[in-house]
């Protein structure tokens, strides 16, 4: 048995951050994680796998489809999906030997297995051996993360009906797909597929995709995606039921006019959002409490029921999303340590890694309607551009909310080329609650996709944009 200052459960980007942080502060600290591989949902079978797939599919698409316009004439490219995959995994691989590399530069102890508490101030570690070690901690961090979730009616098999997991490490490039949710996750792995020739149909609930960003970019995206990849939506679309049927799977599902459809497809992929995991943690028998969505509860200091033990990320409240399991890990740190650290969850960026990208920050315009908020807005069309028109990407805009009497930044939303990156600017100008005015009082690099956002300020500060 071995004593830490802090033991963090799970080695997502919440928890290795938070450890790393704790380490930073002189705290001594261990991590634990049930797999071999460190770095979670995020490094093994999220953003990063995917994210490496679609800048493959990506380039096959261009090829494909962009090159000749460009003058550049090649053979009809062809897919070695195999590759494609293999590539993914070295991608992860790299990954986490860099993580297993930071705990030691840390001199973060790491113990694999599945930790569960045996006291309030103490964690038994159980190796998939079987055989346990316990250790005793002044403070705990739960990190334990997400699960894919399902819908009634749905039972995820892993073979034909599958979550995003299996989706990103497919035997064959299928030839047709449907997905159950316009979420995020759907989208991206949506376009892998779709760009890489496999017919894709979206079915979403709600009558609209990314239905929790500003309405304006579901709306283009939809558009967008239709154009160029030929993917076709449902919305407003319930589920009913879905079954493997050997070599193919059936989705039922009731739409507007409360008619059963039914859409066949080789892979059914559900992606209806996560849920959070807290299996084997044993957190309820030393008095933590959990929400009726099974999520750990936690106060705005992060500290769970019982004080000294925190939760960060995916297994509390707050968006899905790996920067903000990040930043509440190092908030958590920070407090341990005796510091008085804040984090600003408004300004937790959204993207969606499709092409054109998606990206928001603070209010859409639907919570600042429903605020009463007076606001105004300025829009920039990618396509006004001069650095957009010469990479052809043309598609999409940048809107920017303002408060109508002070002119302070109150929301900015994406769509197009590059705007995973652009919106730190926004991010950053909101967090010095910069005014419209001082956005577009910047000096922008010209030609630089950035200069939509400028654009877009000026057109909100008093319509003034130069190049529209
Ligand atoms: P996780 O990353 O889920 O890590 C939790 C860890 O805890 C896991 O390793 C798990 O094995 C371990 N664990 C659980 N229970 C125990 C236990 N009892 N003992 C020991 N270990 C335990 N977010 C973004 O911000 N950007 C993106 O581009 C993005 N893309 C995504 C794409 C996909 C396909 C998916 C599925 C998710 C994506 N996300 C993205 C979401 C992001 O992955 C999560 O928000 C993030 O990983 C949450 O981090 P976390 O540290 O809270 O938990």
């Amino acid at each position: 048995m071995a004593s830490f200052d802090v033991v963090v459960i799970g080695s997502g980007p919440g928890g290795y951050v938070c450890a790393i942080r704790c380490a930073q502060l002189g705290l001594k600290t261990a991590l634990v994680e049930k797999y071999d591989s460190l770095g979670g949902t995020c490094l093994n079978v999220g953003c990063i796998p995917s994210k490496a797939l679609l800048d493959s599919s990506e380039h096959y698409h261009n090829a494909l489809e962009n090159f000749a316009q460009h003058g550049i004439v090649i053979n009809k490219p062809a897919i070695d999906f195999g590759q494609m995959i293999k590539r993914k995994q070295t991608v992860i691989d790299q990954t986490v030997d860099g993580l297993k590399f930071l705990m030691k530069k840390n001199k973060i102890e790491v113990f694999h297995g599945v930790g569960s508490f045996a006291t309030s101030n103490s964690v038994t570690v159980t190796k998939v051996d079987g055989t346990s070690e316990t250790h005793d901690f002044k403070h705990a961090v739960i990190a334990t993360g997400s699960k894919p979730s399902t819908l009634p009616g749905i039972a995820i098999d892993k073979k034909r009906i599958i979550t995003s997991t299996e989706a990103l490490s497919l035997p064959e490039v299928p030839g047709t797909m449907v997905i159950i949710g316009g979420g995020v996750i759907g989208l991206e792995l949506g376009s892998v597929y779709a760009r890489l020739g496999t017919k894709v149909q979206v079915v979403e609930y709600f009558d609209s995709i990314i239905p929790s960003m500003d309405r304006s970019l579901g709306k283009e995206l939809q558009r967008v995606m239709k154009k160029n990849l030929g993917v076709e939506f449902f919305l407003s679309h319930k589920v009913l039921q879905v079954t493997n049927q050997g070599d193919h799977t059936t989705v039922t599902a009731e739409n507007q006019k409360g008619e059963t459809v039914s859409f066949q497809a080789d892979y059914t992929l559900v992606c209806v959002g996560r849920k959070a995991y807290t299996e084997g943690l044993n957190a309820g028998a030393i008095g933590i409490e959990q929400d009726q969505a099974g999520r750990i509860q936690v106060n705005e200091h992060l500290q769970t029921s019982v004080k000294h033990i925190y939760a960060i990320g995916d297994v509390v409240k707050g968006p899905m999303l790996a920067h903000k399991a990040e930043e509440e890990g190092t908030c958590v740190a920070e407090m341990i340590a005796g510091q008085k650290p804040h984090l600003n969850y408004l300004l937790v960026p959204g993207v969606v890694y499709t092409w054109p990208e998606v990206a928001s920050v603070g209010y859409t315009e639907e919570q600042l309607k429903e605020q009463k908020r007076e606001y105004k807005s300025g829009q920039f069309p990618f396509r006004a551009l001069g650095r957009a028109r010469a990479s052809m990407d043309i598609d999409g805009f940048v809107k920017v909310l303002a408060d109508k009497t002070t002119d302070e930044v109150l929301g900015v939303h994406m769509i197009g080329p590059r705007v995973a990156d652009i919106i730190a600017e926004a991010a950053m100008a909101m967090e010095y609650r910069a005014s419209a005015e001082d956005i577009s009082r910047i000096c922008h690099a010209h030609p630089t996709f950035t200069e939509a956002l400028k654009e877009a300020a000026l057109d909100a500060t008093d319509k003034r944009a130069l190049h529209m």
